[in-house]
């Protein structure tokens, strides 16, 4: 090259440089001068012959596959609907000349696709032209011409994400069709390669170094020479630019460099954009590629979470499950996260939680030999201040996230740090700081993951979470490649391939010296996540609700009356509740055919549940038959009915007495009340988790369901403004004409509840619902300056006690802003409870509204309580700052509480999450509309109930936390009425503590079938001690021990007899076997 012709001496020109440097490697401008246009030397689609089978389903198996008819096609065919698949037949025949190459084999068919070789799973392939992109595969080395291949591609004609119509997360298009662009041979230049490689990273060091930085300088210096001396018309100019490259990335750091340990891995949504189905197909696609890497680079290490995924690969692909196996055992394959999947980290109750690590670590350890040591879950919407404890209690002790790192209004100050939960559990933390789960593992994000480390003082390591992700697919080629060029390069991080568990074991040593942080994780976006699909999360709550009774009732069943009935696998119901608490599937932020799934599993899981503890039921009235209660001639004896309390207190309450076959005539006739749609009511008492034979008898000396209440409740409508009064023994409460609370006096403290001013109680407001891109995620803080209307109703009372008041409010549909639905509510007082219930069927058609109802209240308090799994915590009541304002929606279980001394009102629900509370106010968020990416989100009926309790005390002296479980629990009642000469040794508790504070919440068989697991929590928040209780005698244990939650015993474990005293921590989760005599 003629150098010398005029200045060879680089002008000052830098700028301009970095932008002459972009168009020498664009793919768009100067092709055929720069060198992109260089980097493929021969290619050939004459060589490549395609057919194509008919239309198919997913996951045909390649025997079936290949059976197909095919017939022949080619480039600029067109393939579809969305979600159908296809199977190619390629044949590829090489050019007899092509001698001594490395062949690659491009395929691009707009869509996502993978190669099948010999009944194997090959490659993935993701067509289309987005950073995504993977369509070259490697067919073969030093070729000696003349070849001859044949093989498969199934193609499924849906893009990496999805078929969103005219945007990536809109509702999807249901006729898209993808075109077949690429199926050819190519022979690389294998130096333009490499040179290019070097070139695209001292681009991004030119680019993204600070003006000053003295590499970006060299870099600019250096690529501006090489460019200068390459002849992109003779590749003999490449191995000296090469060299010239290579001396820059050889340059080596100084000791204090950041160590970034690069954790290759792909994020795969269990289903988002796609259904569950189609993701059984994305890991396929995903894990055969990294298998393949794997062996073109032996350092390379691949870490996949996920239990569910691995379940999903070893049953419809055994043979690439195989090899995942293989990989595991020589340590490039990482099994990592401990869960069954990567679920939500806010709605999951305490037990769910439990159970998705339960599940997901026995899988771990029965299929690869251990158990994760790091809980894995970089892409959730928030964690719980609960999550910590969880952690530790199912064996791990490190936690990897990035989430927060999208907070709309705060910065997160801490990358490594120790996250303590509402116990004082501890895990050590790390937030990769390049603020992302999918790097590309470019310069840029490398560099990154040192500037972007708010930690770097105390612990100067990273890592690095690279691969493309959220539909799968994983580390590329060229990643891998500069992850392998990037060990030590002086002015940017060392690097190294690593794992999760390397990563953490370097972190060990600085844990000293790192912050704390305490409580939840609140992610300052996607609070829409706590409403949206509704469904879908009254499922959830049913579906965990129901397994809780249905375990415990089998596991006394199995303990006392010996089944004969074979139960169902528990495990595998709880697989479908964990699966659909993944995290895009309770938050609400997936595609319509993911919600008609869930319901599906939801509705299976509610159904064998309720066949499992009818039988139950029936087992154990036989037993009671069978023993020592049969009635006799001589023995006067009324009717029964079986009556199963699956709350860990006792419980009385008002319920429509069951049909007897003798005494039905008497029930209408003789009952104390009856209700609005004509059945007999009653009252029943029933013990902490256990049963009672009731006497459903209302005739005669001995009916217990019939008793006349000391003090009824009563209800009166006022003549003169329509207001409705309703008092009992607890409260006096003012229902306006309108459905509105004007006043509610709780009698014991002569307190008004109700804010003075109007009807500020029961407030059923619609609000804007409008955000800034993430539909059914996002409840934005500026819908709370837009509310659009306050719904009016009328009432009239429709049960006048002595059991209960019942008032039928019904709303004018004409303020709902679509003028379409309706909105019906009925208020129901007891006699013997503070709680008024607010039952709601609503039916829904609105877009882009939030419906949420508001309590003004006179309590003042600083900060309001919220149930969370295994406790609850603390949120403040007021926007001083912006970290408080960001929680203007946050998440609560089954009740927030607005507490000040002595004296508060505690708001409840059956299936809600959503809470607000600024000042006095508490609000819940009933339902929203979001159009993307499930324009039907929340469309219909709806039936919930949401309550409210006021109360003197605190919420824990006032039993705020048993009302929860109170409104949520079911009462399970045999159907068919019995004779019994005496109930009075049918009224058991199975197990229960003496404690109001230390609650049962699950009693189940061991995983192992060897005793019982019985699970308490300290719900009060206070350190305090207990016994167990039972009024089984004898007692059936011989002894209990102390166990973690994944049921395991070691040397440590404490041991006690059924009567020993237990001590107990604040909000300490406990889990014990109880071995049987
Ligand atoms: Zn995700």
């Amino acid at each position: 090259m003629a150098s010398n012709i005029t200045g060879n001496v680089m002008l000052k020109h830098q700028d301009i440089t970095v932008e002459r440097l972009e168009k020498f490697l664009s793919d768009t401008y100067f092709v055929r001068e720069n060198l992109y246009g260089k980097l493929i030397s021969l290619k050939s689609s004459e060589a490549v012959k395609v057919k194509v089978s008919p239309k198919v389903e997913s996951l045909v198996s390649y025997k079936d596959a290949i059976q197909l008819e095919y017939k022949d096609t080619k480039i600029g065919e067109s393939f579809g609907p969305s979600w159908s698949n296809y199977w190619f037949k390629v044949t590829i025949d090489v050019p007899s000349d092509w001698k001594d190459k490395t062949i690659h084999f491009i395929w691009n068919s707009s869509c996502e696709g993978l190669i099948w070789m010999n009944g194997i799973a090959i490659q993935g392939l993701t067509g289309g032209t987005w950073q995504d992109l993977r369509e070259e595969y490697k067919l073969i080395e030093n070729s000696k011409g003349g070849e001859h291949f044949e093989f498969f591609v199934e193609v499924s004609c849906n893009g990496m994400f999805g078929v969103g119509k005219d945007g990536l997360i809109n509702p999807c298009d249901p006729d898209r069709t993808f075109e077949l662009t690429k199926a050819e041979i190519r022979v690389k230049n294998k130096d333009a390669n490499e040179l290019y490689t070097y070139l695209q990273m001292l681009y991004d060091i030119g680019k993204n170094f600070p003006k000053e930085s003295l590499r970006k300088k060299q870099a600019i210096w250096i690529a501006n020479d090489i460019i200068n001396k390459c002849n992109v018309n003779d590749s003999s100019t490449f191995p000296t630019c090469i060299s010239m490259a290579k001396e820059f990335f050889s340059q080596k750091n100084g000791d204090s460099q950041t160590k970034i340990w690069a954790v290759g891995h792909c994020h795969i949504d269990l289903c988002w954009l796609w259904s569950f189905e189609k993701t059984k197909e994305k890991c396929a696609r995903s894990f055969s590629t990294q298998l393949l890497y794997m062996d073109y680079y032996p350092q390379f290490k691949f870490t996949q979470s996920q239990a569910q995924a691995y379940q999903w690969t070893k049953e419809n692909y055994p043979e690439l499950y195989e090899r995942i196996k293989e990989k595991v055992i020589t340590g490039q394959f990482i099994p990592t996260g401990g869960t069954w999947v990567e679920m939500d980290g806010n709605l999951p109750s305490g037990e769910s939680f439990i159970r998705q690590f339960l599940l997901g670590q026995n899988y771990f350890k029965k299929e690869f030999g251990k158990q994760c040591t790091e809980f894995f879950l970089p892409d959730t919407f928030g964690y719980s201040a609960q999550l910590p404890q969880v952690i530790r209690h199912m064996g791990i002790e490190n936690f990897i996230t990035q989430k927060l790192s999208w907070n709309n209004l705060n910065k997160f100050p801490h990358s490594t740090f120790i996250w303590e939960g509402i116990d004082g559990s501890t895990v050590l933390t790390h937030f990769p700081p390049a603020d992302t789960y999918n790097s590309q593992a470019d310069v840029k994000e490398i560099v990154m993951s040192s500037t972007n480390n708010k930690d770097i003082d105390r612990c100067n390591e990273s890592m690095l979470l690279y691969g493309n992700g959220d539909g799968g697919g994983g580390p590329t080629i060229p990643m891998l490649e500069r992850l392998s060029i990037l060990k030590d390069t002086d002015g940017i991080p060392k690097v190294e391939f690593s794992t999760p568990a390397e990563f953490f074991s370097r972190l060990q040593p600085h844990r000293s010296k790192l912050n704390k942080w305490v409580g939840e994780l609140y992610f300052e976006l996607h609070r829409g996540t706590y409403t949206s699909q509704a469904t879908t999360k009254r499922g959830n709550r049913l579906c965990e609700i129901e397994l809780h009774a249905t375990e415990m009732l089998l596991s006394y069943c199995e303990l006392f009356v010996g089944t004969n009935f074979k139960a169902p696998n528990l495990s595998k119901l709880w697989e479908l509740v964990l699966l659909c608490q993944f995290h895009d599937a309770l938050p609400g932020s997936s595609i319509k055919v993911c919600y008609d799934d869930i319901l599906k599993h939801h509705q299976q899981v509610l159904a064998e549940c309720k066949n499992i503890i009818t039988q139950c039921m029936k087992h154990i009235t036989s037993s009671l038959l069978t023993i020592d209660h049969l009635p006799t001639d001589n023995v006067p004896h009324s009717e029964f009915v079986l009556a199963f309390n699956a709350n860990d207190f006792e419980i009385t309450r008002v319920i429509e007495i069951p049909k007897s076959t003798k005494d039905i005539q008497a029930q209408y006739i003789n009952a104390v009340q009856t209700s609005y749609n004509g059945l007999p009511l009653g009252t029943v008492t029933l013990p902490p988790n256990g049963f009672s034979a009731i006497n459903i008898s209302t005739t005669g000396d001995n009916r217990t369901i019939n008793r006349v209440p000391q003090y009824p409740v009563t209800a009166e409508q006022k003549q003169l403004n329509g207001d409705i009064l309703i008092e009992n023994q607890f409260i006096r409460m003012t229902i306006g004409s309108n459905g509105r609370i004007k006043s509610l006096i709780e009698k014991s403290t002569d307190r008004e509840v109700i804010k003075e001013g109007g009807s500020l109680g029961n407030r059923l407001i619609i609000f804007e619902d409008t955000n800034l891109f993430w539909d059914a995620w996002d409840q934005e803080i500026f819908s709370l300056e837009k509310p659009l209307s306050i719904l009016e109703g009328s009432c009239k009372i429709i049960e006048n006690g002595p059991l209960r008041c019942v008032v039928q409010i019904h709303y004018d549909s004409k303020a709902l802003p679509s003028g379409n639905g309706s909105l019906n509510q009925t208020i129901v007082v007891h006699f013997n409870s503070a709680r008024i219930d607010f039952e709601t069927n609503v039916n829904w058609h609105e877009a882009h509204k939030l419906l949420r109802v508001d309590f003004d209240t006179n309590i003042r308090a600083k900060n309001a309580n919220y149930e969370i799994q295994f406790g609850h915590i603390e949120r403040p009541t007021h926007y001083n700052t912006s970290w408080d304002f960001a929680r203007f929606e946050v998440v609560g279980h089954k009740w927030a509480d607005l507490s000040e001394y002595d004296f508060g009102m505690a708001l409840l629900n059956d299936c809600k999450y959503g809470y607000s509370t600024l000042g006095g106010r508490i609000g819940l968020s009933l339902l929203r509309s979001p159009k993307s990416p499930d324009d039907t989100c929340d469309m219909g009926s709806h039936k919930f109930t949401y309550s409210i309790y006021p109360h003197r005390g605190s919420l824990q002296s006032a039993s705020v936390i048993k009302e929860g479980y109170a409104l949520n629990n079911n009462f399970y009642i045999s159907e068919i009425p019995f004779s019994l000469a005496s109930a009075t040794h049918v009224h058991k508790t199975f197990i229960s503590t003496n404690k109001e504070a230390v609650i049962v919440d699950t009693i189940k068989k061991a995983e192992d079938g060897n005793s019982f697991i019985v699970r308490i929590y300290e719900s009060h928040g206070g350190a305090t001690t207990f016994n167990f209780i039972s009024s089984i005698l004898p007692i059936p244990f011989k002894s209990i021990i102390e166990c973690n939650g994944l049921e395991e015993v070691n040397e440590s474990s404490k041991s006690y007899n059924f009567n020993d005293t237990i001590k107990i921590k604040p909000f300490e989760i406990k889990t014990f076997r109880f071995i049987s005599n």
